[in-house]
């Protein structure tokens, strides 16, 4: 689904320049569900980014289901984005002015699916996230765990490839936190590909392969147990 050959990347401010990514070589396979660890200022989130299409590498090669990703004109690589990717931020990124329902469908409204279509699956994907009594309601209406789940609505509705994920438990506490895994892997289960950027230990157990970034570099990329979110008694 995804094959990463030797991949590098630097910013550059004025004469300085960081190179944050040092030759990345990193497989994924349809159905895994991968956390992305390291410290903070790792590169987990350049990395994502580079995955999701948000960003460029200086050097390397980036596959996406078999289309090789460079040089593409930014129409094409918008249109990629929205049927191949879905994404899932740690603050919702969610339009504030938008019901929970609107917020759901807009992918589907840049694809150029027709009003009622949209509606309906929309809708389809609220219920699927437990939310379809919230359609009407504004973002701010909702609890923290809410937002989320409107967000993994949002990211389901164009039916991605796969799903990239940056800390999205980072603003949770830890039993909505553990509930949002419920359903992340519940969306694993069914067969879609995820990568999950954290830097909690007890989040990438829930996963089911871990890869650790540190100094530009993974340093380890292991098959790990998966650990069941199920939101412990105590919390
Ligand atoms: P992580 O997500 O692991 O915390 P990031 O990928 O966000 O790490 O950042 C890696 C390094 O690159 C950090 O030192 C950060 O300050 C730097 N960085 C990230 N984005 C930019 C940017 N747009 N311009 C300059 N430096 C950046
Ligand atoms: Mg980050």
């Amino acid at each position: 689904m995804i094959a990463i050959n030797d991949l590098h990347k630097s910013y550059h401010m004025g004469s300085n320049s960081l190179h944050v990514l040092k030759g990345i070589n990193f497989e994924a396979k349809e159905g895994e569900m991968i956390a992305i660890m390291g410290s903070s200022g790792s590169g987990k989130s350049t990395f994502l980014n580079i995955l999701g299409m948000l960003d460029e590498a200086d050097l390397g090669s980036y596959t996406l289901d078999n289309v090789p990703i460079r040089n593409l004109n930014e129409k094409v690589a918008a249109r990629y984005r929205n049927e191949f990717l879905g994404f899932i931020f740690q603050s919702f990124n969610l339009i504030t002015y938008k019901s929970a329902l609107d917020n759901v469908a807009m992918p589907l409204y840049y694809q150029g699916v027709k009003r009622s279509v949209r509606m309906e699956k929309a809708m389809h994907y609220l219920e699927k996230v437990g939310l379809a009594n919230w359609a009407s309601h504004l973002p701010s209406e909702l609890s923290g765990g809410q937002k989320q789940r409107v967000a993994i609505a949002r990211a389901l509705a164009s039916d991605p490839k796969v799903l990239l994920a940056d800390e999205p438990t980072g603003a949770l506490d830890t039993k909505t936190s553990y509930e949002v895994m419920e359903l992340i892997q519940a969306i694993n289960d069914e067969g879609k590909t995820i990568l999950v950027v954290t830097h909690e230990d007890d989040i990438a157990h829930m996963c089911k392969r871990i890869v650790h970034l540190k100094d530009g570099k993974i340093l380890d990329d292991k098959v790990v147990e998966q650990v069941r979110a199920k939101t412990p008694a105590h919390v």
